[in-house]
Parts: C-alpha cells; structure tokens; sequence
C-alpha cells in the first residue's frame, strides 16, 4: 500500500512571497509525475471563514463547489491542478476553536481542563489527517509568517505529526525571501538564516527552502544557507521573480524543487519530466498575436487581489485567443462623480465588464458603464451584482421602470432585484429570513441552471444544462420578466424550477450578457470557461491585431 505523505509549506521574511503559487505548483509537479495530490490551507485568523471579511482586508473570497467561503489560495490550487477543493481544505483558528468550544459545551471533555496543547493541537492534527488515505501526497500550505503569535500552534501540530506520522513521511517546506541589496552588491542570506532559526526554536527542521530572489543564486550564498540552516545546499531552491505565475511548475522543476522533493521521500525521479501543458500556456501569455482592452468596472479595484479569480479567467479568456488581455480598473465611484469622463473612461475599451460586489457604494456608477456598453455596442459581461444591475439598468432605461432597484440598496417599489427567501438546494428547500446570521448563509456554491436552446450563452456552452458556483443574498425578481423579454432582456438561463434568474441576454447588440453565478472560479489556464472565452472573443472583435 502506498503511504500517503505530508509536505507542510510555511513562509517566512514578509508575507506575499506566493506560498499560495508555490503549494499549487508543486501539486501540478507531483501530479505531472502521476501522483494523486490534495492540497490544504491552514489560516491563523480567528474569522471561522473569509466570508465575513472586506476584500480590502483578505482579498477574493474563493467559493468552493460544495458552497464554503475560503482563501483566495484555494483558487490557485483548483486552477493549477483542477482539482476541485471542498470545506475540508481551508481551516481557519476560529474554525479549531469554535469546533473545540462547542465540544467542550456538550461535555466532550468532562474532567479536563481544555487546553492549546493538545486539545487545539489535536484538533488541528485531525483536520490535517481528516480523508486523506486515498492521496499520494498532501500537501498543506500554513499562513501567515514564521513568527507570529497566531501560528504557533499550527507550528506546534507539524511538529507533533512529524513525530507521529515518522520523518519520512513528512517534510517541510520553508519559503522565504533572498533581498538584494545594491550597496553591497549581494542577495543578503540573514533574513533567511533568522527566518529558519524562529522554526528550529519551535522544532522544526525543513527539509527544502525555497528562496524568492530576483537574480540566480549564487553558489557561495547557497553554500552559506545550506550550512547555516542544516539543509542540503541542493535543497535550496531559487523562486526566481518570474512573467507569469503559470511558469512557476517549469521554472521550480528547472530548480529542482519535485526533484529533491522525490529523493527525500525515496521516490523515482525520472526525468525529463512532460511539462508541455504549462509550456503552451507560457508560450501563448509571452507570444500573443493580438491585444485587447478590457475595463472592469468595481468597486474594490485599488487591491487586486479582491478580484483574483476574475483577473485569472481573462487571462485565460486571452490565452484561449492567444491575446493579450490589458485590463483597465475603474473605480465605480469616479464615474459617479465624474458623469462626463465615462467616454473618456470606458471608449478604449474593447469590453467592459461589471464584476460581483456588495452594498450601495458605487452603484450609480456600474449602472452607467452598463448603460455605455449597452448603448454603444461594446461588448458587456455582468458577474452576480454585474448581473442584477444589467437589469435594473434595463428597467430603468428600456422598460420605463425609472424606481426600479434592489432592496440592498434601498427600500423600492419596484424590487428588480430582492432579498432571496427561499432556493431549492438538492431536493430540500432552504429559507432565510431577513434577520438570520450573516455568515456562511448566502445561495452558496454550486447549483444547476437550464439555458434556453439556442440562447447566446447555450451556444457558447456547447450545452443547455450547466453547473456554476453561486455567491448571492439577493435575486433577480422572476415577475418582471415577460416586461423585461419585451424590451429585448431575454432571460436565457434559470434554475432548474424555473424561479431564479441565472442568466440574462440583451437581444438587439453583439454580446450582452449577465450571469447571477461566478463563472471566473471554473476557468482554468488549460480550459478557459466559454463564457470568457466568448467575451474575450467578441472583445477582440472590436480590436485591430497587433
Ligand atoms: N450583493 C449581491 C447579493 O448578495 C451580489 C453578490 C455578489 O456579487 N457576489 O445578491
């Protein structure tokens, strides 16, 4: 029988080095090799999940197909391996400590005093070790920076697992950061010397670190490492800066990183190794044959990372195109303040595109630019509020519904858009009422939707039955629809009940669609979803070639 085993990935120096990148492409390196990989992301924060947090403070909210609300890290996971990650593979603190809590509430514990060590520490070890004999590998990435208060006992678990589970069954992957220092001329090793010392201090020794530099590592540095951090100095792997995420299997593989990884546990390391998967997707992003401009038009644009599977799902809307994708970022609200630049704003672009969102800020502002992509032919895809303010828009403007709105907003007369109360989810039927908690109970994860037959969208699926991953508390309201379809808002996709709005079409311009689910959490650099596919197709419609 083949042992699973554990490869823990920490980070130290400064965050956002790509712990995230690098966990998701060692996954599609062990899995290239033909191993069966789960990977896992362990969060020390005391949220029980990202859900309730401002995308200004912990990025995109990724939304699993099973309905959790995780970290953004998830998304790099499913795109790098197309595995689909479930509620098991993103634990947070207050996830352990609520779970504990509640267990010691009902008398697990009985006698005891509950404690960090070994109640949390046991129950972070049971997350970690929950369904994992059908893998090869499992490679759990923790975050956060060596160092923190927060970490330690997720440190302390690793720890422990080294020690139940044996040494060489697990390893530990440390990344950290290699500063050049102009002055000096020199890619300075100390950070990563002190960063190796603070894991010693709580027992850990990694096996491999993998060093973020922005030039190759010089032998003598690497020496210097291997010999103060008791590692083997091909053990020290360079995470050269790098064009495109997409290039980090090829260039760690290049490094040796699967390679040393193998030798650790003992395992065949035959090379060459088949990358041509990843290299066609490098070659199409560094090699594109036209360009073209798309302007997002959302709320949360100064931190890219609050939009990170979107901006993902262009990029591979590009590749599949082999186009590049500019991607020009607009605050909502400048538009609103500045009603007379929207031509300036959105004319260069060669689609626009309303993204998903919350609450009222910036509301106005959508509205128009889907009113300027509507009104000149520029291509338009809406994403979940994207959607429901396409047809408030239309409503508005179309249909001489001029109080339409949503009751997120406002208090309306005309509920374009309402409070969901009740959705059909496998069988059973959920409810809400207006005062129920707000975390984890939105129209989660996926659901199925029908297309209409020979809508746009069914076209462009290549099919009329469709399952999209859902992130919504509001609705598109089902009885303005035959006032819509009159004006030429044709509601090409419902669920399967026919009740809720999945998909809507404008009739009389090129390509204006509006989706109520998330297609940019499916796409794939190897499989770009359609409707991006599509929207960039169009988009490039609109474009000359380079
Ligand atoms: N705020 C809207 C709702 O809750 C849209 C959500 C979203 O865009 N993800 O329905």
């Amino acid at each position: 029988m083949f042992m699973t085993r554990f490869i823990f990935i920490t980070g130290g120096v400064v965050s956002s080095l790509g712990k995230g990148i690098a966990s998701a492409a060692l996954a599609a390196l062990l899995q290239t090799r033909g191993y069966k990989i789960r990977l896992r992301k362990l969060d020390p924060y005391l949220n029980v999940d990202p859900g309730t947090m401002n995308p200004y403070q912990h990025g995109e909210v990724f939304i699993t197909e099973d309905g959790a609300e995780t970290d953004l890290d998830l998304g790099h996971y499913e795109r790098f391996t197309d595995i689909n990650t479930t509620r098991e593979d993103n634990t947070t603190t207050g996830k352990i400590y609520s779970d504990v809590i509640n267990r010691e509430r009902r008398g697990d514990y009985l006698g005891t005093t509950v404690q960090v060590i070994p109640h949390i520490t046991d129950a972070i070890k049971s997350t970690i070790l929950a369904n994992t004999e059908d893998f090869d590998f499992v490679i759990v990435e923790i975050g956060g920076t060596v160092g923190d208060i927060e970490s330690l006992p997720f440190l302390e678990s690793i720890r422990q697992l080294r020690n139940d589970l044996g040494m060489d069954r697990t390893l530990v992957m440390h990344l950290t950061l290699l500063p050049w220092i102009p002055s000096a001329g020199e890619l300075k090793t100390k950070p990563t010397q002190h960063s190796v010392k603070e894991l010693q201090n709580v027992g850990i020794q990694p096996q491999i670190l993998l060093c973020r530099c922005d030039r190759p590592i010089p032998s003598a540095e690497r020496q210097k490492i291997a010999n103060f951090c008791n590692v083997k100095p091909e053990a020290v792997i360079a995470a050269q800066d790098i064009d495109t995420i997409y290039a980090c299997p090829i260039s760690y593989h290049t490094e040796g990183m699967d390679r040393e990884i193998l030798r650790y546990f003992r395992l065949p390391h035959v090379d060459p190794l088949n990358l041509s998967k990843w290299q066609n997707i490098v070659h199409a992003l560094r090699y594109p044959k036209t360009e073209v401009t798309i302007a997002i038009v959302g709320k949360y644009t100064s931190l890219l990372d609050s939009y990170k599977s979107l901006h993902e799902a262009l990029l591979h809307g590009g590749i599949a195109h082999k186009a590049k994708i500019h991607l020009e970022w607009i605050e909502a609200e400048t538009l609103e303040k500045n009603p007379t630049q929207i031509h300036t704003l959105l004319s260069c672009a060669h689609g626009i595109l309303v993204p998903g969102g919350f609450g009222e800020r910036g509301i106005q502002g959508k509205m128009e630019a889907v009113r300027f992509a509507r009104e000149n032919n520029i291509p338009f895809l809406g994403i979940c509020l994207g959607m429901q303010i396409a047809v408030i828009e239309c409503a508005r403007n179309l249909a001489n519904i001029p109080e339409a709105s949503s009751t997120e907003f406002d208090q309306t007369c005309e509920p374009l858009v309402g409070l969901m109360r009740e959705w059909i989810h496998e069988d059973e039927r959920l409810r809400r009422s207006e005062n129920v908690q707000l975390g984890g109970t939105m129209r989660l994860g996926s659901y199925p939707a029908v297309l209409a037959e020979k809508s746009r969208v069914a076209k462009m699926y290549g099919t009329t039955t469709i399952r999209e991953r859902h992130r919504h508390r509001y609705e598109v309201n089902i009885h303005y629809r035959s006032q819509l379809e009159k004006v030429g808002l044709i509601f090409s996709g419902l669920s399967p009940d026919g009740l809720l709005p999945e998909v809507v079409e404008y009739a009389h311009h090129p390509w204006f669609i509006a989706v109520q689910y998330h297609p940019e959490l499916k796409s794939r650099p190897f499989a770009p979803h359609p409707l991006f596919a599509g929207f960039i197709g169009a988009a490039l419609q609109q474009a000359r070639p380079l």
